[in-house]
Formats: C-alpha cells, structure tokens, sequence
C-alpha cells in the first residue's frame, strides 16, 4: 500500500541561507538509518523529504528506523498515484480510503497541495471536488471540515500522494548539524540520557569512559559500550575512548584526603575528557551531573568540578529529577542495561562522609600534593587509551 513516505521537518533552527545543510544532514541521517534495510530512495523536495521505498520492505522496521532520526516533526506513509490526470486520481485517492478503511463510518475532510500552479483546479477546489466523488463512491463517510476523524490530504507534485496517517518523530534537529561534543559516560542511567538529549539538538558525540581494572571489571566495562551502541541508534556513530583511571586513582587515594577523592577524581576526569575533546575536534563536554543529586553534584561540588576546564560543558540534566531522568532512559532503551549491578569507579574509591560543600581554595591545595607525577600519569592514560567505534 505504502509506496513512500513523506518527512515533515521539526523546527529549522539555521534559516536563510544555512538551511540547506539542516536538509542535507537530515536526508543523509535517513540515508543512513535505512541502508540496512534496503534499497530506499531518499530525496529533498520543496521543504519535504521524500523516501521512496522499494518493492519489497518491512513496513514497521522502516517506520521504526526513521522515527530515531532527530530533526523529524512527523512521518506520513503515503500512497502513491503514477499521474495527476483527475480520474486517475479521484480513483487512485478511492482505492486508498477503500483499502486503508474497511469500516467507513467515519467523517472526513480532504486537504489539498499542489506543485503545479496551472493544475486545473486550485486546492480549494480540489477538496470540493475530491470530497464529493468520495461521498459519492462511500455513501457511509460523511464530511465535517471542523473537526473530521480523518483527514485525508492530497498532494499534487510530479506524482501525486495521498496519506491520512501521520506518525510523530522525535523532533530535534539532524545529528551532524551542530557540530561535536564529548560525552563523559558511565554505566548510570543519567550520562547516556545527557548524551542522547544533547545529539537530539543536532550534536554529534564521543564519548569517554573512566575505567579502573582491576577495581571495575570487563563487565562493567562491556555495560558502557552496551550503552554507547543503544544510544548511537539515535545518535549515529559513537568513538569511545576507554581511559585506564586506576593508577590516578589510587595516586588521588594516597596523596589525598579521602572526604575530598571524589570531586577531585571528577576534577581528573573532566580535564582528561576535555584534552581528548580536542584531538577531535569537539566543542564541548556533556554530563549527566543533575543538582543535589549526591554529594559531587552540589552547587559548590559542580563549581569546583567546571573550574579545571575551559570548553563549556553542557548538563542537560541538571534541572531534572531523578524520575523524569528515568522516564527518557526507559523510553530510549537505555535504562534496563544502567541498572545492571555492576561497580563504578566512582563508588569503588567513595569516602563514607565525602564534602558536599568543597571549597575550591581546599581542593586545588589538596591537588598539590599529586605535583608533576600525575601531569606525567595523565599523558600515560591518554597515550594508552582504547578506542571502540560503535554505531
Ligand atoms: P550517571 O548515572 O551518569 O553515572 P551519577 O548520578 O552516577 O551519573 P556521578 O557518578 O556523580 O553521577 O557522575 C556524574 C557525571 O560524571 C556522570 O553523569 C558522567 O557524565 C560523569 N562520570 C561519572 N563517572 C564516570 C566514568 N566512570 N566515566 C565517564 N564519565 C563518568
Ligand atoms: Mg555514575
């Protein structure tokens, strides 16, 4: 029945002359989530975008491939009819409401578009017109242009389609849009809902993970690239940068006081984050950090965590609660793989009382009791680290 589908765009934040590169992105961000499902042809057109299907596909595996697009207001599966000729498509726009509506008590409206401004009747007319031949062939459907329970539409191009189902999308803008930024992710359920907030803007991402073997195991280990593969169905393809943390942590844990370890750890963690978010050209850093979810994320804890890094960070989370957070992860598939028990660096080196109200004087004089050694340990965690492309 479906032929095609036609691709409303959601809100174009780069208007006038910049447009174009929001519709490229999102017609290859198309491209690219129904390669794998077969031949599909993906086209722009007069502020739409066309997917013509081939013969042969699933319906539901391709409606649910473009609806993890960003940058989509909403999908309609269209019919489509070979010529604007009037009988072809008075018949044509029949045999779809024929197919699609078995049970035919129902009221409806018919909308009209057209290309072609020399078409023999204008869309006003073609309403009227399309509207009577319906009532005519289905005696049952009865018309109300206020508030119909169908809204059959009409689109008159080089071909002409006819649709009546319209799908929600994500909104958003395409990934690729707006550049990169990396972000810091770890197996909890907030960082891969940061990330999949900050892409559905249009950001491409990388991500880094702090792992401390023996202390977090491969399991552990395997739950992050779990995590960067289900949200890279949405974000397309993720660099993962695994960093090996257990030698500066154990560094931190000796040289410092423990009621301070963890700001000074997530102090570590940003600046490494922020060097390998230059090697690739990231703009910013993503976190999940939300305020006064534990200690390491109080106003004063988050102060003194942004202070040891220039780019700007982003915390789409920060306003959220724990229970809206949880909501997104379950919606994007992410939450039943954050919530798997397995040890976090974080929690592994945590004191019993640890500051929530640090004072960025006390910790940057902590910080110097690590010196040069842990210059030279950074270096060493990023001349080693792992890379995993997922997506
Ligand atoms: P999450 O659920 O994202 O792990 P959280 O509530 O457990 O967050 P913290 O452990 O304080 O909070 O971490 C705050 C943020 O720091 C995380 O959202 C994440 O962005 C980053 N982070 C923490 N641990 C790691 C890690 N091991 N690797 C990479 N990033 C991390
Ligand atoms: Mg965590």
């Amino acid at each position: 029945m479906f032929k095609a589908f036609l691709i409303k765009y959601a809100e174009i934040g780069l208007k006038g002359n910049n447009r174009f590169i929001f519709e490229n992105a999102l017609r290859d961000r198309i491209k690219e989530a129904l390669h794998f499902l077969g031949d599909f042809e993906v086209s722009k057109e007069q502020g739409r975008i066309f997917v013509e299907c081939p013969d042969e596909y699933d319906y539901e595996e391709t409606v649910a491939a473009i609806q993890k697009v960003f940058g989509i207001s909403s999908i309609c599966p269209v019919a489509v009819i070979e010529s604007s000729d009037w009988d072809t498509l008075t018949q044509g726009v029949g045999d779809y409401v024929e197919a699609m509506y078995p049970d035919r008590n129902f009221t409806f409206k018919v909308e009209a578009k057209r290309a072609d401004k020399n078409y023999k009747y204008t869309s006003p007319e073609i309403c009227i017109e399309m509207g009577a031949y319906l009532l005519k062939r289905f005696p049952e459907m009865k018309v109300d242009v206020h508030e119909p329970s169908v809204r059959f539409t009409v689109e008159l191009r080089t071909k002409c389609y006819v649709y009546s189902i319209i799908i929600p999308g994500l909104g958003g803008m395409p990934v690729g849009s707006n550049g990169k930024a990396m972000l810091l992710l770890s197996g909890g359920i907030d960082s891969p809902v940061a990330g999949y907030m900050i892409s559905k803007r249009g950001v491409s991402l990388a991500a880094t993970y702090f792992h401390a073997p023996p202390y977090t195991s491969d399991r552990a280990k395997q739950k992050v690239v779990d995590l960067a593969e289900k949200i890279s169905k949405y974000t397309g393809k993720i660099k993962l940068f695994v960093i090996n943390f257990t030698d500066i942590q154990l560094y931190i844990y000796d040289q410092c006081p423990h009621e301070e370890l963890t700001i000074i750890m997530r102090r570590y963690m940003m600046k490494i984050a922020e060097r390998l978010a230059e090697q690739e050209n990231c703009l910013g850093l993503i976190t999940g950090e939300s305020i006064g979810q534990v200690a390491s994320q109080t106003l004063q804890s988050l102060a003194a965590t942004n202070e040891v890094c220039t780019m700007p960070v982003y915390r789409p989370l920060i306003a959220f609660d724990k229970k809206d957070i949880v909501e997104i992860a379950q919606k994007i598939d992410t939450f039943e793989t954050s919530i798997l028990p397995f040890e976090d660096c974080c929690t592994i080196f945590v004191a019993k009382h640890p500051v929530t109200k640090p004072s960025i004087k006390v910790i940057n004089k902590s910080e110097k009791m690590l010196d040069e050694k842990i210059k030279e340990m950074i270096e060493t965690a990023i001349s080693t680290v792992e890379v995993i492309t997922v997506g």
